[in-house]
């Protein structure tokens, strides 16, 4: 089927994928989305139509990530007119396609359940043209000449005058089957997004670093005892954050502990872990009605190359805004934020990504 499209001559829109290779992708998703997604098996959804132009077609604006930074680029870019491309990866809408509950972001008094506003923020960029393409992760982006190209793990390339890169980051967990079936039913791996859901309960906070230091006092705002569970008594949090926790009498101390298993009833809420000593091997019952994952974040950026600056863990490195090490190329979201990591912020970032985008496609008289 051809449609006009304004700037673009025609767009076919294919139709669906054949079912043998539909079974593929849901084999891609269910690998990437298991150990995170705990009940949304709902979002296992079969592929809609994928999005095709002729191949010499350059885009103004591709965007890697379909987060709330994403989407919101995107937004911004469609309503523009510059008909951006947007590369939704194997997690559509992104992070809090992952969770339950979401209550602090703006606009919604009752909260809103994560997989539900993503799916609005995506209805709302597609009412102004953006173009999705799903399923198809970016492997590579050449920028070493102009339009920049990008190629999918399938081997599909894409060209375009400038980039959006929002894919995010991963927070990094411990590997138990449980904490992913947990996952918003007592597991967290974010005290800013989930600690008022805990209100009077006891909880664990796992990790040794500053995260861990940071959650675990925010937590004492609700929670009348917060244990920080660490497998060795040496940490690596900066002496002020570990002091801060140390002076709280609502904190207390599990050194030389790992947690090998969490403890739930029949209706998924936790009510225990289980505590391994690593230096001999013994075990203890833990009671507790929380768990906190804090041990630290991976942003995705391992597929970029090398004139990307980035930080020792992988963040992107941005000027002035939201520009990358790469002229044309701009980051929104998690991808960038070690700081603040919020649904809002990224939302945030994602509009200053694509005002500064559509600047300099002005300014290089590209768009
Ligand atoms: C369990 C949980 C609960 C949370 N609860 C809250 C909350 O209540 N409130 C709140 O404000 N924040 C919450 N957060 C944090 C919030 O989800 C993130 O801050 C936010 O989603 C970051 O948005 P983002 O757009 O930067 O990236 P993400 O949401 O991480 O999206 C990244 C996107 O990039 C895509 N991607 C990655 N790599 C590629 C690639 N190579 N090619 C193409 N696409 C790619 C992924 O498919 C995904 O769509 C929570 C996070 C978690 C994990």
């Amino acid at each position: 089927m051809l449609e006009p499209h304004r700037g673009l001559g025609a767009v076919a829109v294919l139709p669906p994928r054949p079912a043998g290779t539909e079974e593929g992708f849901l084999d891609l998703r269910r690998q990437f989305l298991s150990p995170l997604a705990g009940g949304f098996a709902h979002f296992l959804r079969p592929p809609g139509p994928v999005l095709e132009y002729p191949a010499s077609m350059v885009v103004n604006i591709a965007i890697i990530g379909s987060g709330p930074a994403g989407y919101t680029a995107a937004l911004y870019a469609s309503r523009a007119g510059l008909e951006p491309l947007l590369f939704e990866g194997l997690q559509p809408g992104g992070q809090l396609t992952i969770t339950t509950e979401v209550e602090n972001y703006p606009g919604f008094p009752d909260g809103v359940q994560g997989p539900e506003l993503m799916d609005l923020f995506k209805k709302q960029c597609a009412r102004f043209g953006t173009r999705f393409v799903e399923f198809q992760p970016i492997a590579k982006v050449d920028t070493s000449s102009r339009p920049f190209t990008l190629t999918t793990t399938s081997g599909d390339e894409h060209k375009a005058h400038s980039v959006i890169l929002a894919m995010g980051a991963r927070a990094k967990l411990l590997g138990l089957e449980k904490e992913t079936e947990l996952m918003g039913y007592g597991v967290s791996a974010c005290a800013t997004c989930d600690g008022a859901l805990f209100k009077d309960r006891e909880v664990v906070v796992v990790g040794g670093g500053d995260t861990a230091m940071e959650e675990a006092t925010f937590l004492t705002r609700f929670c009348p005892k917060v244990t920080i569970v660490h497998r060795r008594d040496y940490f690596r949090a900066s002496p002020i954050m570990l002091e801060r926790a140390r002076a709280n009498a609502a904190i207390e101390w599990k050194e030389f502990r790992s947690v090998v298993d969490i403890q739930h009833d029949d209706k998924k809420q936790v009510t225990g872990v289980v505590l391994e000593d690593p230096r001999d091997g013994s075990k203890e019952d833990y009671s507790c009605q929380g768990m906190f994952v804090a041990i630290g974040h991976q942003p995705n950026t391992e597929f970029l190359g090398e004139e990307f600056d980035r930080d020792e863990v992988g963040y992107l490195k941005i000027e002035g805004g939201t520009r990358t090490s790469v002229e044309g190329v701009f980051a929104a979201g998690d991808v960038h934020d070690p700081a603040y990591r919020q649904a809002v912020t990224a939302a945030g970032y994602g509009c200053a990504a694509a005002l500064e985008a559509q600047r300099w496609l002005e300014a290089e008289d590209l768009a």
